[in-house]
């Protein structure tokens, strides 16, 4: 049991609203601080950006009984289906029952901020934070830089305020803190498939729906109201890019030749593709992320990563779950949880960043080549005779809460072993024999 403290939270997305309950569960005062205006009252279709939530976003809502609740709202997909130029392949996920799930974002952070409140945290929107004093965890709040200031004083705050953080800000500004920020140069842009005129989907809803074409692909996620959101994703610039589709005539023929099958399934797509914005992507490095035993930063603040692996959301949720168990842990001492928490996950988040980045290649190029999807069916069968022995790399980073940072290293380890399975001789034929399976025992060693 540890002290109740006043504990203020600047960011009421989703990790601040989950970072909230399990303070809560603490017994915690709590108090949360969003520039934006109630999400709950804002008029919206409830489509927009959809995430992917797989195994640990899931933990992190079970520790705090909240799972049941969301998974109302959220679709299973348990494939990937690929849409070639002439042809639809399906690929699972994983083992049989395994799924990433499919939620609309701004459907699931008012429902956690509805949690959240429900478990007692207080909520102040349409609040700004300029800037917070590290050392004794003051928020000065207001409603523009250079006018007046509040200030309130916390005994702790928790910067959940995203990619942009103004607490990370402030951190930015002592000496020994590193920080790194790279923006990609793909970006991306929303695009809508709706619902049947009966409410059904038009694509098969529990599926995970790709076109793969090189440096640019679409994706789309289906909606409990039968639409999905797509999302282009494309190079700013160069031979197919969004600087080339300035016209609705350029979009549609870009679209007829590269996507056929989605021309029918998407109406608006001149319409969307000019209204909707062209977004950037960023991956964004900091340490160390906590100052004493007065400030932290978590999710986004501390680890923006690009979307390819559907992780920035469930790593941050990861981060609530570890730094709860630092404080089951560590109880009173706050410096110890802070710096137990981040020495813990910072070799994670570096990890999934890196993962996120090589992803990008795997979805939009290695799904559609003939020698990948071959290298995923023998690592299959590999791993369904020797389940001990062989987890595929997907599969460790979405359905289980092993640490990514081994993730990554068993990952790369499996690749050097599926490359040299993949020079044996006539391995299109024999690639799920007896041969195959013990070479890559003896090179597992
Ligand atoms: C295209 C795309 C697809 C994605 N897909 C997936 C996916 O499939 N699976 C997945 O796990 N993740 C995905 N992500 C990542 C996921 O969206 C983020 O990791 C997650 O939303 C981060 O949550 P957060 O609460 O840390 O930050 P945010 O969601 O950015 O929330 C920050 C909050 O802080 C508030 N705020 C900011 N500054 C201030 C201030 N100065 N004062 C007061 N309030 C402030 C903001 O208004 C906001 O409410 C995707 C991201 C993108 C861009």
């Amino acid at each position: 049991m540890q002290t109740l403290k006043k504990i203020a939270v600047v960011g009421s997305g989703l990790v601040g609203s989950l970072l909230a309950i399990y303070l809560r569960k603490a017994g915690h005062t709590v108090h949360i601080y969003d520039r934006s205006p109630d999400i709950r009252q804002i008029q919206f279709s409830g489509r927009s950006i959809n995430l992917a939530m797989s195994n640990r976003g899931w933990k992190a809502l079970d520790g705090v009984g909240i799972g049941d609740a969301v998974r109302e709202i959220a679709i299973p997909m348990d494939k990937r289906a690929i849409h070639l130029v002439d042809k639809l392949n399906f690929q699972n996920y994983g083992q049989e029952g395994e799924s990433i799930y499919s939620i609309s974002r701004g459907i699931l952070n008012r429902k956690m901020i509805d949690l959240a409140e429900e478990a007692g945290a207080e909520f102040f929107f349409e609040q700004k934070i300029w800037d917070v004093t590290l050392a004794d965890a003051t928020l000065h709040i207001g409603e523009t830089e250079r006018g007046a200031w509040e200030d309130k004083k916390y005994d702790m705050v928790f910067g959940a305020d995203g990619a942009f953080s103004r607490i990370r800000h402030r951190m930015q500004r002592q000496s020994m803190f590193n920080y790194s920020q790279e923006f990609l140069n793909i970006g991306y842009k929303e695009l809508n498939i709706p619902a049947n005129p009966d409410g059904s989907h038009k694509l098969d809803k529990n599926s995970f729906h790709i076109w793969p074409r090189g440096e640019y692909m679409l994706i789309a996620l289906p909606n409990l109201d039968g639409s999905f959101t797509c999302t282009l994703f494309m190079p700013f610039e160069g031979e197919n890019s969004f600087d080339l589709l300035r016209e609705r005539k350029d979009v549609v023929s870009f679209f007829e030749t590269n996507f056929p099958d989605s021309i029918e399934v998407i109406p608006e797509l001149a319409e969307d593709f000019f209204k909707n914005p062209t977004s950037t992507l960023v991956t964004m490095k900091c340490f160390p992320w906590t100052y004493g035993d007065k400030v932290a930063l978590i999710g986004d603040a501390c680890h923006a990563i690009v979307p390819f692996y559907g992780q920035g959301m469930n790593a941050g949720f990861e981060d609530i779950s570890i730094l709860y168990e630092m404080m089951e842990k560590y109880g009173e001492d706050w410096e110890m949880v802070f710096s137990e928490y981040e020495k813990s996950r910072k070799p994670n988040a570096d990890a999934i960043a890196e993962l996120s980045y090589r992803n990008f290649l795997e979805m939009s190029s290695k799904t559609a080549d003939d020698k990948f999807l071959l290298q995923k069916k023998i690592e299959k069968v590999f791993s369904d005779r020797h389940p001990d022995k062989w987890i595929p790399l997907y599969s460790r980073v979405t359905f289980s809460d092993r640490p990514y940072s081994e993730a990554l290293a068993i990952g790369d380890f499996q690749n050097e072993i599926m490359q040299k399975v993949l020079l044996t001789k006539d391995i299109e034929q024999i690639w799920d024999s007896k041969e195959v399976e013990n070479k890559i025992l003896e090179l597992l060693g």
